[in-house]
């Protein structure tokens, strides 16, 4: 058989499905609200940052062509000048833009430099140098490897003039190192390390990244990279990237100008889950000891509906299998559980009624209102001396035939009344078959019942009788002196002496033959 649960830890477990529903509906909304709005954020972070620092990038790289352009301006009618040598130092000095400068004429050798990393006079034939004299104008060169130091450079360039015939001389470069500390490292540099793993890098217009917080990544090309794509086409913007190690990044990039290349500011996706499970493990520091509670509550509230009900339950069985049970007390005043109380009661009341009316119906005869022949035995367990009288009436089938069986019953009633109004508390009288009566006598001799006897014949001769004819009865008599075991004997005896006072012509008493 199925356990069945009670109402009471079904209510229990819908108010924790409920709570549950609630928690898990908070928890998924928050994570993702918190998921997107974090998203949206970093997205806006990284593009502010990476326009931001793109706009210090250009800035630097034309101060960078500023300070040359100057020193540019006065150079050339100075060539021979010893003092050229220290104003380009002063140059390299003066700022941190530089590694070294060179001042190279337009067939390629260098005129000066500082520092002294090569004899002047030896020719140069670099990509950025080449790219230098044949633009013959302010230059940014693409990232190269330079013949001198055989590091990664990138040549900042102004041209030179002679300032009396206005021809081209050459120009004035300043080389940026990429892997060493200078201004432009400084300023790329600037992104601070973040603990949700953020990073910047910077790609040339071809797409190779020039600076990388891991440096064996400069070198790569990743313009396959779509974000890459766009920044060397000059666009700025944010959005979500796979990064060349399968990385989903939320990216913001942003192009400089003056160098075309391209800045990109990103931030692991998975970084937003942070924020996002805080939040959820805020969630579950406010709602949990809420959610308690409120169990708690709804248990003790349950507790008071469910405990009358339960009682009323107890008290019903109780009475249903005819334990004696005290009427429970029950406190709850709320409407239905009143109603139910009342109800219940009500029944109970009206249940041992009909057991009290079913007692007496099995201990009565109900056409006379006589004791019956089934609460002989009881009654007479209890008696140890008595008398008893058995009586039969005269020719009842005559009456019946007679009048009819219904004026028959009124005789039988007729008789009991008189019976009763005889023996009045002096004993009992049982109806003890059809037409058949018997007087029990407790502590009166077989004398003294005869007497009473005599005196109820001659009663029911003389009284007027519901068919107005004489009704008369024969009586046996005979006692039980010792005890009750000598019942079943006396009463055959009492039988015997009716049977005497029928064949004897009726109408009279006759007393048994004591056997004891
Ligand atoms: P006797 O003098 O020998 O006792 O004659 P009797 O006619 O009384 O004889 P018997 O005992 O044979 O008849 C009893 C009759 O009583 C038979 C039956 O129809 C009738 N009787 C028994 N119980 C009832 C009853 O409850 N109501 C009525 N009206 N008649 C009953
Ligand atoms: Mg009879
Ligand atoms: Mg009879």
């Amino acid at each position: 058989m199925t356990k069945k649960l009670s109402l009471q830890s079904i209510i229990l477990l819908l108010i924790s499905c409920a709570m549950l529903a609630t928690f898990i509906g908070v928890t998924y909304v928050t994570l993702i609200e918190s998921k997107e709005n974090n998203q949206k954020n970093i997205l806006t972070e990284n593009a502010v940052y990476s326009e931001k620092l793109a706009g210090t990038t250009d800035l630097l790289f034309q101060n960078m062509i500023n300070t040359l352009e100057v020193s540019a301006a006065n150079i050339y009618s100075n060539l021979d000048d010893p003092d050229l040598v220290v104003e380009l130092n002063q140059l390299l000095k003066s700022s941190n833009f530089f590694n070294a400068i060179y001042l190279v004429d337009k067939e390629g050798y260098i005129v000066k430099s500082t520092p002294k990393l090569i004899l002047e006079g030896t020719k140069v034939t670099t990509m950025g140098v080449k790219e230098a004299i044949f633009k013959k104008y302010t230059t940014i060169s693409q990232p190269y490897r330079s013949q001198v130091t055989g590091k990664n450079v990138v040549l900042v360039s102004v041209p030179v003039y002679n300032k009396t015939n206005g021809e081209y001389f050459g120009f004035l470069g300043g080389t940026i190192h990429l892997n060493e500390i200078n201004s432009l490292q400084d300023t790329l540099s600037l992104h601070p390390s973040h603990s949700n793993g953020s990073y910047v890098y910077v790609v040339d217009s071809k797409g190779q990244i020039i600076y990388h917080p891991e440096s064996e990544r400069i070198g790569d090309t990743v313009i396959e990279n779509k974000v890459v794509a766009k920044v060397t086409k000059g666009h700025a913007g944010k959005e979500k990237v796979i990064n060349t190690k399968g990385i989903k990044m939320l990216a913001g990039y942003a192009p400089v100008k003056t160098s075309e290349w391209g800045i990109i500011s990103q931030t692991p996706e998975k970084s937003i889950m942070t924020p996002a499970l805080n939040s959820v493990k805020d969630i579950i520091k406010y709602t949990v000891p809420i959610f308690i509670i409120i169990y708690l509550l709804s248990f003790l509230l349950l507790r008071k509906i469910f405990s009358p009900l339960r009682k009323l339950t107890k008290y019903a069985k109780d009475v249903a299998t005819n334990q004696k049970t005290p009427t429970p007390v029950i406190n709850n005043n709320s409407l239905e559980i009143s109603e139910l109380k009342r109800t219940i009661f009500k029944l109970v009341t009206h249940y041992n009624m009909q057991i009290l009316n079913f007692e007496k119906e099995v201990q009565f005869d109900h056409l006379t209102g006589l004791l019956n022949r089934r609460s002989f035995n009881k009654m007479t367990s209890n008696l140890d001396t008595y008398s008893m009288v058995l009586f039969d009436i005269d020719h009842f089938k005559k009456v019946n035939d007679t009048y009819g069986h219904l004026m028959g019953d009124e005789v039988l009633k007729f008789i009991a009344n008189i019976v009763l109004d005889e023996i009045k508390d002096k004993g009992h009288c049982f109806r003890f078959g059809g037409e058949e009566f018997l007087l029990v006598l407790p502590e009166t001799s077989v004398e003294e019942a005869y007497r009473i006897s005599e005196k109820l014949r001659t009663r029911v001769q003389l009284s007027i009788s519901p068919v107005n004819s004489t009704i008369t009865i024969s009586l046996g008599v005979g006692g039980v002196p010792y005890s009750n075991a000598y019942k079943t004997e006396a009463l055959d005896q009492i039988d015997k002496a009716l049977y005497i006072a029928k064949n004897e012509g009726r109408n009279r008493t006759i007393i048994a033959e004591s056997k004891q």
